[in-house]
């Protein structure tokens, strides 16, 4: 899944984000974590995933969505017609939080510039969120995710779904049906809008509309699927 790189300019590569992380210690999750995971995948996706922190299985392995959680992921993919190859994936911090216990504010606030560029550098159309701490960032709200989800919202150039975590549906498995309704959701908004190189360039977005990246995260708009 390529992209027309004429179509946004990225200020920060991947590997410049990935520098600037090295051995970072802006918060005291740098303590107890053996690996910073920085996130996985196809750094040309038209969708990221955002989940919440590693837990033991990618602190240890390095990647993320690698132990019970990224095995749920896995199946749910296919509702929005997505591999792993089609995404990247990261979480909201980057090391993990100890006894994977939630993420606290001024851990999630110290990553944060992290995880900006890294939407940034890969420039999605649509970012997935898992749970309520990658909705509420993303969202810019407080309200939770059960009342979020089920439905598509634009902040600035993306398109965003907020959904459960995939390791909720394991503590309740009467959420699956709905994470697989969020997805099939993502997949037809997906079908209905091909990637930018597809569209002819007469039917395209003229490029002044396009909003800055500093912007991008603003308050939600339902995004329309008509
Ligand atoms: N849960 C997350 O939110 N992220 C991971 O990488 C693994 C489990």
């Amino acid at each position: 899944m390529s992209k027309n790189p004429s179509q946004h300019v990225s200020p920060v590569t991947l590997e410049e984000v990935r520098e600037q992380m090295r051995d970072c210690r802006l918060c005291r999750l740098c303590e107890g974590r053996n690996t910073i995971v920085f996130g996985d995948g196809n750094p040309h996706a038209r969708v990221m995933f955002i989940g919440e922190g590693p837990g033991k299985n990618e602190d240890l392995g390095g990647r993320p969505f690698i132990g019970a959680a990224g095995k749920k992921l896995d199946g749910y993919l296919a509702a929005a017609g997505l591999s792993r190859d089609d995404i990247f994936i990261t979480n909201v911090v980057k090391c993990r939080p100890p006894s994977n216990r939630n993420p606290r504010p001024e851990g999630i606030e110290a990553c944060a510039p992290y995880l900006r560029n890294q939407v940034r550098a890969i420039w999605p159309d649509a970012i997935v969120c898992l749970g309520n701490f990658a909705s509420q960032f993303i969202l810019r709200t407080e309200k939770g995710v059960t009342s979020l989800r089920g439905r598509l919202y634009q902040t600035g150039h993306f398109v965003v779904l907020p959904t459960f975590h995939p390791a909720a549906t394991i503590y309740h498995p009467a959420w699956e049906p709905l994470l697989t309704d969020d997805l099939r959701l993502l997949g037809q908004w997906l079908r209905e809008h091909p990637k930018e190189q597809e569209i002819p360039v007469e039917q395209g977005v003229p490029r002044g509309q396009e909003i800055p990246a500093s912007q991008a995260f603003s308050q939600g708009q339902e995004a329309s699927h008509e």
